[in-house]
Parts: C-alpha cells; sequence; structure tokens
C-alpha cells in the first residue's frame, strides 16, 4: 500500500492502523492536526500514529531562524534538534523560530546522557530551552551497538513518558543494520532515526523494513550522502540536481516514514519541499550512480566494517563523519568540535606518521588520506 497520503485519505488510513503493538494512547496529549496544503504528503510513523510530512526539517546547522518559521508555515511538520547541537544553543533557536507553531508539528530532540539521572536533567534543560511542556519524540543520542541501549536509558525514557514530557521513545543511529534487532526486542521504543542514503547496501534497507514490519516509525538523516552543496567548500564534489535526487531516493522506501535534511536557507527548503510530490525516476538514478563514483574515495558510508581494525584505536568512521561536517556540510566548528571531545590519546595520534595501514575500506573510501586530513584540519 502506498502509504503516501493527502489530507482527505490519512484520516482513513489512520482508523486502519492495526491494534497490534499499537502505543496506548497518552490522554494528555492530542495529536498535532496536519494542515491542508498543495504539494504535502504524509506518511504514518509507525505505530506512533504521528502523521507526518515525509520531508522533515533537521535543525542541525541551521542558523537562521526564519528558514524554521517559513517550513513550518509551508505546512512541513517535524522538526528534529538534539540538546548537544550547536553547543546547546539549536534547542533555544528552535524553540523561538516555532513559536506558536509548536503545538501544530512533531518535535524531536536527542540526549547523550550515559545515565538515568543525567538523561533526566538534561530532558528538563531541553524542555526549557524549546520552550515546551513536552517533546513528542525523545531519542537516545548515536546508539550504533545494542550494548549501548541500557537498561538504564530505556528506564530514563518511561519514566518521561509517565512524567508526560515525552510522547515517545526513540533512538537515532549511524548503523541501522547493526541494531534494528535489539531495537525491536526492547519493546520500549517506538521510533528510530537512521543514517540512509543512497550510498548504502541492502543491509541498511532490510533493516528499516524489518522495523517498519514491526511497527517502529522510521526516520531517515544523513540523506544527503555528505551534503556538499555548491556554496560549500568543496564546490567541486556538488553536482546540479543531485541533493534533490538523493531525498526523492530515500522517500521512495515507503518503510521510511520521513526525512530531515539540514536546511539553511530557503533556496534548499524549497527545493527538499518539492521533492513531497516528486517521484524518483531514471534520470535520478543516473545522477546518483554518477555521484556516487565522485564521492566513492572521499564519503564514509558508515558501514562499520573497519572498526577495531586501528591498532591505535582510532574510532575510523567517527573522525570521517567529523570530517563530512566539515568538509560536505561547511560546519567546521561542528566538526571540530566533536573531534576534540575524542580523549587526548587519540586527538594526538598522527595517521601520516604509520608505516602502514591494515585498514582498507571495502567502499573505496582513501581511509589514511581522509584521517589525515581530518588531524591537520582539527587538531
Ligand atoms: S571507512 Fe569504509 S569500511 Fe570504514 S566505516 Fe567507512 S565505509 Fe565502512
Ligand atoms: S594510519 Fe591511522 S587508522 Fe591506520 S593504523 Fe595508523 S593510526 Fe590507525
Amino acid at each position: 500500500m502506498n502509504s503516501d497520503f493527502s489530507r482527505r485519505n490519512f484520516l482513513a488510513a489512520g482508523l486502519a492502523l492495526p491494534a497490534a503493538n499499537a502505543v496506548p494512547a497518552n490522554s494528555l496529549f492530542s495529536a498535532p492536526e496536519p494542515p491542508a496544503g498543495q504539494g504535502l504528503a504524509y506518511r504514518v510513523l509507525g505505530n506512533t500514529g504521528l502523521k507526518v510530512t515525509t520531508v522533515g526539517f533537521g535543525c542541525m546547522i541551521t542558523s537562521d531562524p526564519t528558514v524554521i518559521t517559513r517550513a513550518a508555515d509551508m505546512g512541513i511538520n517535524y522538526f528534529d534538534t538534539a540538546r548537544v547541537y550547536q553547543n546547546g544553543n539549536n534547542e533555544r533557536m528552535v524553540g523561538a523560530a516555532l513559536g506558536s507553531r509548536r503545538k501544530n508539528v512533531v518535535l524531536s530532540t536527542k540526549v547523550g546522557a550515559k545515565d538515568k539521572a543525567g538523561a533526566l536533567r538534561d530532558l528538563e534543560t531541553s524542555l526549557k530551552e524549546l520552550g515546551t511542556d513536552y517533546v513528542d519524540i525523545w531519542y537516545l543520542h548515536g546508539k550504533d551497538s545494542p550494548e549501548a541501549l541500557t537498561d538504564e536509558l530505556l528506564e530514563a525514557q518511561e519514566t518521561a513518558r509517565k512524567d508526560g514530557k515525552i510522547r515517545f521513545a526513540g533512538v537515532s543511529t549511524h548503523r541501522v543494520a547493526a541494531i534494528a534487532d535489539a531495537v525491536i526486542k526492547t519493546g520500549k521504543l517506538q521510533v528510530v532515526l537512521a543514517s540512509y542514503n543512497f550510498t548504502m547496501g541492502a543491509d541498511a534497507e532490510d533493516a528499516i523494513n524489518k522495523l517498519h514490519k514491526a511497527g517502529i516509525g522510521v526516520v531517515a538523516m544523513k540523506v544527503m550522502a555528505g551534503g556538499r552543496r555548491g556554496r560549500q567548500p568543496r564546490p567541486e564534489l556538488s553536482r546540479p540536481g543531485a541533493m534533490a535526487a538523493a531525498l526523492r531516493w530515500v522517500l521512495k522506501n515507503q518503510g521510511v516514514a520521513t526525512s530531515v535534511p539540514s536546511m539553511t536557507d530557503i533556496e534548499q527548503l524549497e527545493e527538499n519541499f518539492k521533492t513531497m510530490s516528486q517521484k524518483f525516476s531514471d534520470a535520478d538514478q543516473k545522477i546518483l550512480t554518477a555521484r556516487l563514483e565522485e564521492i566513492r574515495t572521499e564519503y564514509c558510508r558508515m558501514c562499520g566494517r573497519c572498526d577495531g581494525k586501528c591498532p591505535q584505536g582510532l574510532p575510523v568512521s567517527d573522525v570521517l563523519r567529523y570530517l563530512t561536517y566539515a568538509e560536505g556540510y561547511g560546519q567546521f566548528a561542528l566538526g571540530r568540535e566533536h573531534f576534540l571531545q575524542l580523549p587526548e590519546r587519540l586527538r594526538s595520534v598522527r595517521c601520516g606518521e604509520c608505516a602502514s595501514c591494515p585498514i582498507r575500506c571495502p567502499n573505496g573510501v582513501q581511509v589514511t588520506r581522509r584521517l589525515i586530513r581530518a588531524q591537520e584540519l582539527f587538531a
């Protein structure tokens, strides 16, 4: 069944949600009513029953609040932030930009704390900064292995839900294939925010389909496979139409309910908005095939195959992701901020001083060269 909905038929679809695995209604909240509007397409976010626009808004690198306000006025109804974005300042900007529109949108944030008390403390800060009494989805931030889904953090989410401070519990991950089974097994998580784009293989696709079938809502992030627009530091790696094609590629998977591309200006917003009413085409496939070849030696798709291979303990894919923040998204400060959070021992590693490197990326990334670049840029 095609799960894109016009306003007229999503109501019918909502009534048809399966009773099995349904999330109990929380009487503290009323579901946001999506607006009618040309060009808007909705899908249901798993068993949460939330109707979300297929294109949402990833606020991580947005510094102009008017882009967020404009998106909400255009009818985009899913907005994602995190406690740590922009040194803790992103939530405040997002809350102010949404203002009274907040009640009409699905708002998510994330927590990176390691224990229950710290997580609940951070949630209080998030609510204060966002200027809201509750968030719709509260994600455990960046959990890439089953062991990271600790009982303590799941308990924090349950406590927050019972206290009416969150509606649904989620987890964000760069490795959806690694944690999909564990997510389902917990029985406590309703939404997964997963890195997902055209560079990824069948394992990511299978994991998303598995989650979707289990009634877990899937939100796609990192949908542009490293950004790289013309105005950013590597214009030679920008390909006209590639960004919109990448978003259409993600949305052709009906297991994905919504996506959170980063948007920093109205031009990006309008380009992404249009994809809600466009189908992935053969022309898109050609663009992405060419694009994949362009970025093959540079873009780490976070497959995890080089995990633990560096004898010095470098978290290779993490460092490559920080480099993507700087070069792909034009967010040097964000990349460096992450890099500087590494232990001093890892920050001081210099790949250029290694006689040899055992890492051979099966996806073609020139790992040593890229790590040297990251170390030159951030250290
Ligand atoms: S560098 Fe290559 S092997 Fe390592 S995580 Fe990235 S894509 Fe996978
Ligand atoms: S070159 Fe870098 S990634 Fe490779 S072994 Fe040396 S320190 Fe590790």
